[in-house]
Order: structure tokens, then C-alpha cells, then sequence
């Protein structure tokens, strides 16, 4: 029996993980899941699933859910805070662990899986963004597989030669093809973009995923910090990674070879593929997935992205080439400028332009330390407040 700890297991790819599971109870055993402040649905998984430990990284939910769960008669233990992320990331019993917390808030309990030697599973692309070289030192030390959950980065995972290493070191590789499915605004004319709604930008046209991601894909950051992480994971150079634009999110990425192969991963968009398929490599489990009908697909049309109009796409590009701190910084303000958004204080076109802003004000400088990131990511913060505050909305 596989034990399976799940950070952030109220969330959308924490969902989707539990699905999977739940298909292979004689597999796989939930043993510990972690959330924020979400009581409700973390009563009823720990009901479901009954795991040896809930975590809340809130205290106060913590309380709370102890209290209903005390009153239910279940036998989990509850703890609170964000230390306790870290117990429950490195939990005994655990074998593997899901990263899917969202934000640079995932690092430290990723990172403790990583330390502890679990298979780590990773969605949480916000912990390579911000950390990729201290990450992937980590990985190597404690010899850890690192199975990508991201569909992109899970698909190039599939493609990729099986003795691959994540340092650079395959010249049979020509270039990534990582593939984007453009957002629900790819065919909105940009003098329009400036009203668009949180609503409307959480309406993704493939994917059904939590509203940070949402928002991320709507502005094309998420396909910016993508890049950053296959970096990190493939050891590729982002001038050998190309953004494609492939509107029906069939195909979730490829590898061109200097043969003049390109190799592809294809499949529904439901992230239940990439969960199953990390969770079982080398195996293959059934995930839940419809099987993919290309007579009903018809057509697989590409087109090259618009960094005019996303702005946020050639930011990360230039975070990605200036290294150091400046994808912690990329990442921190990108976080502050979404949720603003989300709460209706900025317009959807700020986004950019604050990053932007902050990115220009905040010195870059090698990133020496998972604390120094750490301090990077709080100082960026507190600039993007102020900065944000002195956009005309
Ligand atoms: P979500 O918002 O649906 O869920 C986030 C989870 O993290 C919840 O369980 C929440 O309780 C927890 N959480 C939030 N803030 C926290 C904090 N400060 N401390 C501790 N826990 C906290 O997000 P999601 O869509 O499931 O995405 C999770 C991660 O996976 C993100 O990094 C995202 O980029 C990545 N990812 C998601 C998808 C997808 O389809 N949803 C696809 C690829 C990658
Ligand atoms: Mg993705």
C-alpha cells in the first residue's frame, strides 16, 4: 500500500488527486492532507478518507475542525499552523506527496517533502519559480523523484528520452515546444481587455482549476512561470523553449529533436491524467479520463502568442534571463497584483503594468538562501502594495 500525503487537498488538483485515489483503494492510502482555511470540505475528505493527520495552516480552522471532528467520533489527528505543513509533507507513513498548495506559501512544506525523501508529485509551480536552483540542489541530494503534475511539464516528463537528467546534458534535444491553450481572452481585442471581469478571466475554456491559476492563464503568466519551471526541471535554457498557442489543449506539450522528431503527449484536458500517471510511474493506472476521440477533436490548430497584448508572458521571459531573485520577485508581485484584481481594486491590465513597475524598482541579486528568497518574497509584497495603490484605476 502506497501512503500518500496531499498539501492542499481542498483545492482544485487536491480534488482531483483524492478522485484518483479513491479508484485504487487497494493502491494508494491518503494519510495526511493539509489545507487552509477551507473547515467544510476538509471535514467531510477527512470523514471520506480518514487519514492519521489533518493540517490547517490556519490556526482558528484548525480549532474548528478538531472541534467537529471530536464531536464526530473520528479518529484524525488535527494540528494547526504552517509548521505543522511541513509534518504533514514528511509524514511517516507518507511514500508520496502531492505539492499542490497554491503560491510561493507551497515552498517550505515542498521542501520538507523533498528533504524527507518522498516521491514528491509537483503542481505547486510557484516553489521553482522562486527557489529552482536551491529546489533542484535539494532534489539531487536526496535523491528524489520528482514527478511533474503540471499538464505542460508532465507531458515534455513523457517526451523526454528516459535517462534524461535535469542538467542540461542531452544533445539529441532541440528546443521544448510547451504548449498554451491562450485563455478565455486569446480572441478579445486588446482595447477591450481593460474591462474584462475576475468572473470572466476565471472562466478558462478548457480547464476547470482555483481562481490564482484562473487568472494566471487569462493573463498568460501562468504560461511565464511555466517556462521557469521547465527550466528548472529539464534543465533547458528559455531560449530553447518556445511557446506554441494550441487553442483545443489536446496536445499538452512536445520535444523537438535534432532528428527532426517531435514527440507529443496528448490527451482530454483533466488533470487527472498527469495525477495518475505520477502517481503510478512507472506503471499505469486507470485515472477516470474519457479516452480522447481525435474523430471528434477534428482539428489541432496552432498559432504563435501575442506579447503585446500579454504582457505578462515577456516578463517572466526576462525574469527567466535575469536569474537570481528575480523570478522570486516576478512571482510575489504577480501573486499581489492577481488578488487585487480578484477584489476588484485594480483593472485586469494592471496586473502587468505593476509587476512591471515592481520589477523595475526591486534591485536583482543572487538568490543565496531559501531565507533570503524568503525575505525577497515579503519586501516584494509590501512594495506591490504600494505600487499598486498608486495605479490609476
Ligand atoms: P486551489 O486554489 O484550487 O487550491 C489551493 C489549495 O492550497 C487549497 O487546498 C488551499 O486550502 C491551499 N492553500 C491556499 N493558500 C494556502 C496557504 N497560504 N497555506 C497553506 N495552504 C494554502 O489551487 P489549484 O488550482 O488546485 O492549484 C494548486 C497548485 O497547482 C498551484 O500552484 C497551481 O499553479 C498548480 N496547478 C494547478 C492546475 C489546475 O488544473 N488546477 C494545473 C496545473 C498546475
Ligand atoms: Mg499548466
Amino acid at each position: 500500500m502506497v501512503g500518500v500525503s496531499i498539501l492542499g487537498s481542498t483545492g482544485s488538483i487536491g480534488k482531483s488527486t483524492l478522485d484518483v485515489l479513491a479508484r485504487h483503494p487497494d493502491l494508494y492510502k491518503p494519510v495526511a492532507l493539509t489545507a487552509n482555511t477551507d473547515v467544510d470540505t476538509m471535514y467531510q475528505q477527512v470523514m471520506d478518507y480518514q487519514p492519521d493527520l489533518a493540517v490547517m495552516a490556519d490556526p482558528d480552522s484548525a480549532e474548528r475542525l478538531r472541534t467537529r471532528l471530536h464531536a464526530a467520533g473520528s479518529h484524525t489527528r488535527v494540528e494547526g499552523g504552517v509548521a505543522a505543513l511541513a509534518a504533514a509533507a514528511a509524514h511517516p507513513d507518507a511514500d508520496q506527496t502531492m505539492a499542490a498548495i497554491v503560491g510561493a506559501a507551497g515552498l517550505l512544506p515542498t521542501l520538507a517533502a523533498v528533504n524527507a525523501g518522498k516521491r514528491v508529485l509537483l503542481a505547486n509551480k510557484e516553489a521553482l519559480v522562486v527557489a529552482g536552483e536551491i529546489f533542484m540542489s535539494a532534489v539531487r541530494e536526496n535523491q528524489v523523484e520528482l514527478l511533474p503534475i503540471d499538464s505542460e511539464h508532465n507531458a515534455i516528463f513523457q517526451c523526454m528520452p528516459a535517462d534524461y537528467r535535469a542538467d542540461g546534458s542531452h544533445p539529441g534535444i532541440e528546443r521544448i515546444l510547451l504548449t498554451a491553450s491562450g485563455g478565455p481572452f486569446r480572441e478579445l481585442p486588446e482595447d477591450q481587455l481593460h474591462e474584462v471581469t475576475p468572473a470572466q478571466a476565471c472562466a478558462h475554456p478548457n480547464w476547470d482549476m482555483g481562481r490564482k491559476i484562473s487568472v494566471d492563464s487569462a493573463t498568460m503568466m501562468n504560461k511565464g512561470l511555466e517556462v521557469i519551471e521547465a527550466k528548472w526541471l529539464f534543465g533547458v535554457s528559455p531560449e530553447h523553449i518556445q511557446v506554441i498557442v494550441h487553442p483545443q489543449s489536446i496536445i499538452h506539450s512536445m520535444v523537438q529533436y535534432r532528428d527532426g522528431s517531435v514527440l507529443a503527449q496528448m490527451g482530454n484536458p483533466d488533470m487527472r491524467t498527469p495525477i495518475a500517471h505520477a502517481l503510478a510511474w512507472p506503471s499505469r493506472i486507470d485515472a477516470g479520463v474519457e479516452p480522447l476521440n481525435l474523430f471528434e477533436v477534428a482539428h489541432l490548430d496552432f498559432e504563435a502568442p501575442d506579447l503585446k497584448k500579454f504582457r505578462c508572458l515577456e516578463l517572466a521571459y526576462r525574469a527567466a534571463e535575469q536569474g537570481g531573485t528575480a523570478p522570486a520577485v516576478l512571482n510575489a508581485a504577480n501573486e499581489v497584483a492577481v488578488q487585487a484584481f480578484l477584489e476588484h481594486k485594480i483593472g485586469f491590465m494592471q496586473i502587468a503594468e505593476g509587476i512591471d513597475k515592481v520589477m523595475q524598482q526591486l534591485p536583482v541579486a543572487g538568490a543565496a538562501s531559501i531565507d533570503e528568497l524568503m525575505a525577497v518574497d515579503t519586501e516584494t509584497r509590501a512594495v506591490t502594495e504600494q505600487v499598486l495603490a498608486g495605479l490609476v484605476h
